[in-house]
């Protein structure tokens, strides 16, 4: 049974086509320009109130909701109706909007060893439902606060872009029924080529950030395994088709690794590779988050600055993302929704 955000507004007018035509917008508009339920919906019925909660029931039951020690960032750990691998979301609240990370996959297949998602494994696919649900729960929780949720990053757990049709099927619901400019969509990817090339094609400018983390195919086969299969120069000269055709930034993720990628030659490597874009990328620098499965920890904060102003120095664009959320383990990398972890058995940090 399709859940109720999976339907398109073209499904929903075939499931009330007993109705008067002016309920089709009512129920639309409900759900995505009020974010109400159907229960909610005053204006509708009784029994098609009803009806609607039994043919369209939400993807996403609600298991926890953690909250950190500053209530900046709530986290929310759902069951998915049909079962499988929970998920989760982030809520992040800044001082005059709210930014929602979401889950693409239950689970995640591309193994990357300090990612607490990549060390539990892949368990399915998520619906475009179950992926515009967690946004539109997160946009209540939000509204219940008195603020607006302007931005949507697809960066929790999952590859996105092994999950492109879902994914894609959400950007188009909430660009065009949510009303969030794809300015406001960031895709997070791994490097999945053929997937940046999807993306090129699709009609939507979304801003797309590449989990880089190493410079050098040595490196990066170690940290990201699918770069074995994508090495480093077709990521870039697909990053650029990509960039030719989007006229969009592209930002590159950097968790900073003690002694792994964050000496003075690595951001030389860095800055190289930055520069090789046209126009170049950003890079957002983040420090490591612990995770179960990982035995190397993150560069400590100062180094961080070390390496910020030596990036700067060779021209690039840098900003160190603040950690949210450590304490409730919401952090970048941490989410694996409860799942045991496979502990990896590295006795040392990758020879640089
Ligand atoms: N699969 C996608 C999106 C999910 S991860 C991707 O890899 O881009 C979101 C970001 O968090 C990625 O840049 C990822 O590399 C990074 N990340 C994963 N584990 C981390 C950790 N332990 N600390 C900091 N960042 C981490």
């Amino acid at each position: 049974m399709a859940s109720l955000f999976d339907v398109t507004r073209d499904e929903l007018a075939g499931l009330l086509h007993d109705q008067p035509p002016f309920r089709l917008k009512q129920v639309w508009e409900g759900l995505y320009s009020n974010l109400q339920e159907p229960s909610q919906i005053l204006t509708l019925p009784g029994a098609l109130r009803e009806r609607l909660d039994s043919e369209l029931p939400s993807a996403l039951d609600l298991a926890t909701t953690s909250v950190s020690d500053k209530g900046d960032t709530v986290k929310f750990l759902w069951t998915l109706r049909d079962g499988g691998h929970p998920i989760e979301s982030v809520l992040m609240h800044y001082r005059d909007r709210a930014t929602v990370c979401v889950s693409t996959q239950a689970g995640c297949a591309m193994a990357c060893g300090f990612c607490a998602t990549g060390q539990a494994g892949f368990t399915r696919q998520l619906t475009t439902g179950e992926i515009v649900e967690q946004v539109v729960r997160a946009a209540r929780a939000s509204k219940a606060k008195g603020q607006r949720l302007a931005n949507v990053v697809f960066m929790g757990m999952g590859e996105p872009l092994a999950n492109e049709p879902a994914v894609w099927g959400a950007v188009e619901r909430l660009h065009g029924d949510l009303g969030m400019s794809a300015r406001h969509l960031t895709i997070s990817t791994v490097g999945i080529i053929p997937g940046i090339r999807t993306l090129a094609e699709r009609p939507l400018p979304v801003n797309l950030a590449v989990s880089m983390h190493a410079a050098r195919n040595e490196l990066r086969d170690e940290l990201v395994p699918i770069n074995k299969r994508y090495p480093i120069d077709d990521l870039i000269e697909t990053c650029n088709d990509y960039l030719a055709a989007k006229n969009r930034r592209i930002s590159f993720e950097w968790a900073m690794i003690d002694g792994v990628n964050d000496q003075p030659r690595a951001a030389r490597e860095l800055a190289g590779l930055v520069h090789r874009l046209k126009p170049s990328a950003h890079v957002n620098l983040i420090p490591l988050n612990p995770t179960p499965g990982w035995p190397t920890t993150g560069t400590p904060p100062s180094r961080i600055t070390e390496f910020a102003s030596r990036l700067e120095d060779l021209h690039v664009n840098v900003t160190v993302r603040r950690n949210r959320g450590t304490d409730i383990d919401a952090a970048c990398g941490q989410l694996a929704a409860g799942q045991p972890v496979r502990i990896q058995s590295r006795r040392s940090a990758p020879a640089i």
